[in-house]
């Protein structure tokens, strides 16, 4: 492999039912910052059956190019052919770098790219920068420039590794949804649009769908909510989560929860805030009778502005919080509840 020849940032742009997934958005956005730090492009390769519509968007959100793998073999997402169609891209293309989401999809496509093209991959991203590798010099070892550092939580969220690819290309990542932010949009902005397709012949490994069944939910996702009311251990029962269930109606908020809610039963996984729920970014966090345990704090440290509501004043959720409330939630939340409702009214 001659690592020179691989030029480029490529971000695999998730669809699902032609639909582009916020991952897609998010990794456009990032890969636009590196690639401007490598003085390169960046594109997004769309993996579907008659999806050469969402280019457009792409294009609007920062990517310079968009290669469309357009099939009928690719209608739902099946690992063999999607395997097939992004190793096919990097090897014709010979990307630099290339970032997949860390969603079900990608975690299931990621790994098995990396293993076919031959190189490595770091899962579960949090950060991805251009630096040098080693980061710090050592002694009679060349330090390498211009490499992808890519960062994420190990063991379990008590340290922070950064890893490096040096000696193969490309250098993939899968990222966490919700953590990478999109580019503004640009109404109008227009991509180099390029076709390909490798053929698509199934196989033994092509399983067959018989049927999709879709989960329903009448829950906003957590992701999307401007406002989230989340209620930790310290509610005390499942019933009590009626108090934050009535703040947040007042100010058109949507509840989650840490994992120890979840945990114990109190609330459906998909509510759950942190390093093994969802990365949110609302407007306002409340975290109510939420400690603040490191693994809980990497999923809501970035909302804008954060309000601890605790009993406990030595809590770590208050070194977090831009505003904290130390008390008995039992009477602070239907307070606040009565006072914003009746300044809201
Ligand atoms: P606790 O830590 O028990 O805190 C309850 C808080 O409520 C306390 O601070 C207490 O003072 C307060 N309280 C009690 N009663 C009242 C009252 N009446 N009024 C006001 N305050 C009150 N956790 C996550 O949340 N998300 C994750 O994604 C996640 N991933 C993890 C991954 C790994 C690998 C590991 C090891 C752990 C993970 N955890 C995660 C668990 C995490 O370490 C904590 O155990 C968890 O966040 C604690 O939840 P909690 O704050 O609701 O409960």
């Amino acid at each position: 492999m001659n690592i020179q020849d691989y030029k480029g940032v490529f971000v695999f742009a998730q669809q699902v039912d032609n639909v582009l997934s916020g991952i897609a958005l998010e990794l456009v956005g990032k890969g636009k910052d590196l690639a401007k730090d490598l003085n390169t492009e960046v594109t997004a390769v769309l993996v579907g059956s008659d999806i050469k519509g969402l280019a457009d968007e792409l294009a609007e959100y920062g990517a310079d190019k968009v290669i469309v793998v357009d099939d009928p073999e690719l209608k739902e997402y099946r690992t063999e052919p999607y395997a097939h169609a992004l190793a096919s891209v990097i090897n014709e293309f010979k990307p630099e770098i290339f970032l997949v989401g860390a969603t079900a999809i990608g975690r299931d496509l990621g790994p098995r790219v990396s293993a076919r093209i031959h190189t490595g991959l770091t899962a579960d991203c949090t950060q991805l920068d251009i630096g040098d590798f080693p980061i710090n010099p050592v002694p009679g070892k060349e330090q390498l420039h211009n490499q992808l550092l890519m960062t994420r939580p190990a063991f379990g969220g008590n340290t922070i590794a950064t890893i490096a690819c040096p000696d193969f290309r490309p250098q993939m990542a899968t990222v966490r949804p919700g953590v990478m932010q999109k580019a503004p949009r640009e109404a109008g902005k227009k991509a180099n649009v390029v076709e390909f397709n490798p053929g698509f012949t199934p196989n033994d490994k092509y399983v067959e769908i018989l049927k999709v069944v879709k989960a329903v939910s009448d829950v906003a996702d957590i992701m999307d909510a401007k406002i989230l009311v989340s209620g930790g251990r310290g509610v005390g029962s499942p019933e009590n989560f009626k108090i934050l269930e009535e703040l947040a109606e007042v100010i058109g908020g949507t509840v989650s929860c840490s994992r120890a809610v979840v945990d114990a039963g109190w609330k459906p996984k998909d509510l759950q805030v942190g390093q093994t729920g969802k990365t949110v970014r609302p407007n306002v966090y409340f975290a109510i009778g939420i400690s603040g345990a490191i693994q809980h704090v990497a999923g809501m440290e970035e909302a804008d502005i954060i309000i601890a509501i605790n009993k406990d004043e030595t809590a770590p959720i208050f070194d977090v919080a831009d505003y904290g409330i130390v008390g008995d939630l039992n009477k602070i939340v239907p307070a606040l509840t009565e006072r914003l409702k009746a300044e809201l009214a």
